[in-house]
This record gives structure tokens, C-alpha cells and sequence, in this order.
């Protein structure tokens, strides 16, 4: 049997996979990504790329590439909305356009792509930064051992087994994941709710929508239950459906029992509200909703991410954004553990900061499924909803790497008043650097960044002694010297004050602030650094 090394194996090259594979990319890891399918997604599924997952994107320099590749797939900016069919009743309007109101909260905008055009400029991104893509290949087996993982892979269409050795694997195979059942790994949540169905279909619907730009349409007719997406010019979409209700006022969830085109047809046409339209099927896929989440990312060497991290209904878009921004967490912690930058503990932050975020949106999404599609399942155990914006921007990562306050223990907040404090994203504000307008965001991805007040020199100082001491790149900017806030008060933002300083990870969260000068700032920056590196204990024996 023949054999290979590679830093990272990573086991399923859909969105999560690839999106692992760029990121590590990026940070100068090599990657192998094995995928069991032929090429990348050939269904839509998900759509609503939101801003942080965007952000991601931005950092690695891919943001206008997936515009320009959103832009041939959808009229961008659309609404959601629920109808009783397309071409009855508007019942609510959620957003009347999807950037509604969040405009000022990131440089980047929610974006509607689907995995299938997508997925193409993330392969491409991670081939560009030294990933290996092999489709029709399956992981068969992983085992691990004190120094690495080994994956025995089998080629879909025959040939000789072979193994990889790996120092980490990344399990994005999906929500059946085979890696995190082989761990044991449970799930919680609340199961599997509905045997749901997506229908591709051809029909031209141009007439039912008519001037409307919808992104999302969910359908609550009294038949029928489920959401549409249509294509740009209106000629083919989808339709999930979720529930439906007979002429007796039967409900069922069981919908994949029955997939025949002549049911499909009836159901494409009870939710268009056109009883005679023309409907071509393309394709059914028969799926389970369910919200459940894995009680740990990490076991030894491998992590979990993605759906096989968390599994949500499709209600708020949340689900592949979630395990993009598992990836984005993990990715920069495996890269500095990986050249000895960080400690090896440092991988234990990504359970703790992710595990309770999915769980956390999870609920988020199961509370929309509920109230929008199906209150039978009961309102009584719901956790309350959040608005998308805090879900999406304002959760929390909480850590041994982040240094909070002892009595601080919000779990999200309002990204409109970001508070800028430790675990928190590190909010975004227009700035000129070096005479160019960017955004605060625009400084973090790749190294540690110091931003200090205006009267904060002494900590700019300190930084690259504390930063020399542990061998990584540390990046200072003075507010008013190095970054200017055109209007004025970046430091009030940030929370620095006059004389403080906020110290952001590669990822863009912040790990310390401090809104005081430093007494002794070389020791003060070293501890939190130490603490952000994983090696808080070592930095405390000094
Ligand atoms: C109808 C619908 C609409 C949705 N809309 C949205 C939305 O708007 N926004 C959003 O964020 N999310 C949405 N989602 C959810 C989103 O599609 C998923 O969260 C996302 O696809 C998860 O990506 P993943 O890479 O983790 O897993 P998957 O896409 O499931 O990929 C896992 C991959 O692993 C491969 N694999 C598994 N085992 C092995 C193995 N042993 N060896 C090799 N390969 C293996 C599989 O072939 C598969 O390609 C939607 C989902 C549905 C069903």
C-alpha cells in the first residue's frame, strides 16, 4: 500500500472542506482535501452567504471573486419574504431587502451564491495556496496515534487503497459524519423533526413574481409548508417542502415517502398558487431537518467541522456560514501549532470557543423553524429568538485564550453597539491607513495586530519585545499616528481610551484590552499573548 504525508487531512471537500483547506492555504499549511464525490456541489442548498462568513472570505482575498460569481446567479439583495403561495397572499416580510440595516455593521455585504457556484472559486482559491483537491476518493478508515492521524483512502472507481498520515484531520464529512460516529461523539439538540424534500424543477414563474426581487420565499399555504429560491431569470428553482396538510387537516412531516414527479408537480403547483402552470421536475433530494450539534469539535487529532459539527434547518441561512466560521477559527490555531508558533493547548480553545456558538445558532435556527413552519413542534423548550444580526456578528468565543473579566459572561451581543471586548469580533470602522480608506477588519488575518490609543505609544513599544519573545509577527498601529478614524473617536470603539490598547488574533476576535496605560507593558502584552498562544501557563512560570 502506498503512503503520503500532509500536515492536515481533511476528510470532505464540499463547502466546509474547501473552505478549511483555503484558510489553512492562506497561513502556509498544505492540506490534502478528500472528497467521495466527482467534482464539487451539483446541488444549490445554501445561498445566504451572511457578512462574517463574507469577512472570511475578504481576508483571503476572495470577497470580489464570489460577488462577481453571486452576481451571474442572482439579482443580489433580494428579500425574504412568506407567501400563503408566489401568486396568493404576502403574509410578512422579513427583510425587504437582505442587507437591510446592516449595512454599517462590516465592509462586506450578505451575499446569495449557491454551493454550486461557490464551491468552483473555493476550489480554485485552495488549489492557488498549495491544497490538494482529490475528488471520487473516500476516507475508509482513520485512525490515530500520539503523533498523527492515519487515513486509509479507497478511490471511488477502483484502483489500490493507499494510506495518508497526517499530523491533524479535519472531519467536514457532513452531518452523517462517519468520523465523529466512529469517535462516539454524541449529539444534542432536539433530533430529526421533518423528512423533508427539495424539488428542482423547470417552470416559468415570471408572471407570479412579477417586479418582486425575492431571495427567499417561504410558503405557509394550508396545504403545504416549505421555502423557494428561484433562478435569475426566473425559469427553474426549488421548492423544500417541509409539511403538508390533507383535505382531512392531516399534517405530515414524511414527505420523502412519496417523491413521485406527479406529487412533486402538485406540490410545485400548490405553492406557486397556479394549478395549470407548466412544471418540469429536474431532480428530488430527499433530506432530514434536524437540529442537533456534537457535544465536542475535538478528539486527540482530529476536530469537527461544519454539519458534521452542527446540523440546523435551512430557517436563517446559518448552517454552512456556521461551519465556514468553524474553519476560519480552527485553521489559523492548527497553522501556528503546526511551526510551534502556539502551544498544542491551543487547539483545545476550538471546542471551547466553537462548540457553544453552534449550539448557540443551532437553537437560533430550530426557534425560526418552529415559529415560521411548523408551531406544532411546540414553542415551550424555544430559546428566544435573537435577531440575524447578533447571530451572525456577535457571538462570543470564550476561552483559556481570551482573557475576559471574571463576572463578564455575555454569550452575544448587538453588533450595532459592538463592545469590542475580549472573545468579542473586533468591530468594524472606517479608517485610512497609510492614506488608504479600508476597514478596522482589513489589518487582521494573517498576524497578531496591537491597536493602541492615541497616548498609547509605550504599549506600541512593548509589542515587539513581547512579540519577539514568542516568535510570531505582532503588528502595532497607534490610533491617530498609524490609523486614522476619519471622524474621530476609533478609540472609543475600540475601548481603548486615550492610553489602552485591544490586542486582535489572526482571526479577528479580540483576545485583551486594556482601556489604561500599562504599568509594566512588555509583561502585561506577554501575558496575553502567552494566554492567546496557548502557553498562558509557561508565560505565568516565567
Ligand atoms: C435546502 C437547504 C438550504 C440551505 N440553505 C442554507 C443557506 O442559505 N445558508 C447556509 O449557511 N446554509 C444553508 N444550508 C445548510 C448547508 O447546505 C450546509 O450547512 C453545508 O452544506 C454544510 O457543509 P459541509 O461541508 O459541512 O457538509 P456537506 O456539504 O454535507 O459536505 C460533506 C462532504 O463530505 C463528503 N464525505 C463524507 N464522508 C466522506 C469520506 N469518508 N471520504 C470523503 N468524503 C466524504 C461528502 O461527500 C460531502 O461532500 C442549507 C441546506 C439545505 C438542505
Amino acid at each position: 500500500m502506498s503512503h503520503e504525508d500532509v500536515p492536515v487531512l481533511i476528510v470532505g471537500g464540499s463547502l466546509v472542506g474547501l473552505s478549511t483547506a483555503v484558510f489553512l492555504g492562506r497561513h502556509g499549511v498544505p492540506s490534502l482535501v478528500l472528497e467521495r464525490h466527482r467534482g464539487t456541489a451539483i446541488h444549490p442548498r445554501a445561498a445566504l452567504v451572511n457578512q462574517r462568513t463574507m469577512e472570511t472570505y475578504r481576508a483571503v482575498g476572495l470577497e470580489e471573486r464570489i460577488e462577481d460569481a453571486a452576481a451571474r446567479e442572482f439579482v443580489q439583495n433580494g428579500a425574504i419574504v412568506s407567501v400563503d403561495s408566489l401568486g396568493g397572499k404576502e403574509l410578512d416580510w422579513y427583510f425587504r431587502f437582505i442587507n437591510e440595516g446592516v449595512e454599517d455593521l462590516s465592509p462586506s455585504r450578505r451575499v446569495f451564491i449557491t454551493q454550486i457556484g461557490l464551491e468552483p472559486v473555493l476550489l480554485e482559491a485552495a488549489g492557488a495556496v498549495g491544497a490538494r483537491i482529490e475528488y471520487s476518493s473516500e476516507a475508509v478508515s482513520v485512525e490515530q496515534d500520539a503523533e498523527g492521524v492515519t487515513a486509509v483512502v479507497r478511490p471511488r472507481d477502483g484502483g489500490p487503497e493507499r494510506t495518508v498520515r497526517a499530523r491533524y484531520l479535519v472531519a467536514a464529512d457532513g452531518a452523517h459524519s462517519p468520523i465523529r460516529e466512529r469517535l462516539g461523539i454524541r449529539r444534542l439538540g432536539h433530533g430529526s423533526f421533518s423528512d423533508s424534500i427539495t424539488i428542482y424543477f423547470r417552470a416559468d414563474v415570471r408572471r407570479l413574481m412579477g417586479d418582486r426581487n425575492l431571495s427567499v420565499i417561504y410558503v405557509f399555504g394550508p396545504r403545504l409548508q416549505g421555502f423557494f429560491r428561484f433562478s435569475i431569470d426566473l425559469q427553474a428553482g426549488f421548492l423544500v417542502v417541509n409539511s403538508t396538510v390533507d383535505d382531512d387537516g392531516n399534517r405530515s412531516v414524511r414527505i420523502g415517502e412519496d417523491m413521485t414527479a406527479p406529487t412533486c408537480i402538485a406540490y410545485v403547483r400548490e405553492a406557486l398558487g397556479d394549478p395549470e402552470i407548466e412544471v418540469e421536475i429536474e431532480n428530488v433530494q430527499r433530506w432530514s431537518a434536524s437540529a442537533e450539534y456534537a457535544e465536542r469539535l475535538r478528539d486527540g487529532r482530529v476536530f469537527l467541522a461544519g454539519d458534521s459539527a452542527h446540523v440546523m434547518p435551512p430557517t436563517g441561512g446559518f448552517g454552512g456560514n456556521n461551519g465556514v466560521q468553524d474553519a476560519y477559527d480552527l485553521a489559523w490555531k492548527l497553522a501556528y501549532v503546526l511551526d510551534g508558533r502556539a502551544d498544542e493547548s491551543l487547539l483545545d480553545t476550538y471546542d471551547a470557543e466553537r462548540q457553544p456558538v453552534g449550539a448557540f445558532t443551532t437553537e437560533q435556527a430550530y426557534t425560526r423553524y418552529v415559529l415560521r413552519l411548523d408551531p406544532s413542534l411546540g414553542k415551550d423548550d424555544l430559546m428566544p429568538i435573537v435577531p440575524e444580526a447578533p447571530v451572525e456578528l456577535g457571538y462570543r468565543h470564550r476561552s483559556d485564550a481570551v482573557l475576559t473579566d471574571a463576572d463578564d459572561d455575555e454569550t452575544w451581543e448587538d453588533p450595532a453597539a459592538p463592545s469590542c471586548r475580549p472573545g468579542f469580533r473586533a468591530p468594524h470602522v472606517p479608517v485610512t491607513v497609510g492614506g488608504a480608506e479600508q476597514s478596522t477588519l482589513d489589518l487582521f488575518g494573517r498576524s497578531f495586530v496591537l491597536l493602541a490609543g492615541p497616548d498609547g505609544g509605550d504599549w506600541c513599544t512593548a509589542a515587539g519585545s513581547a512579540a519577539s519573545s514568542f516568535g510570531v509577527d505582532l503588528r502595532a498601529y497607534r490610533i491617530g499616528v498609524d490609523v486614522i478614524a476619519p471622524e474621530g473617536g476609533l478609540e472609543a470603539s475600540l475601548g481603548t481610551g486615550a492610553a489602552g490598547a485591544v490586542l486582535v488574533r489572526p482571526d479577528g476576535f479580540v483576545s485583551w484590552r486594556s482601556s489604561v496605560p500599562g504599568r509594566a507593558p512588555e509583561q502585561e502584552l506577554s501575558r496575553a499573548l502567552g494566554a492567546a498562544l496557548g502557553r498562558g501557563a509557561a508565560v505565568a512560570a516565567r
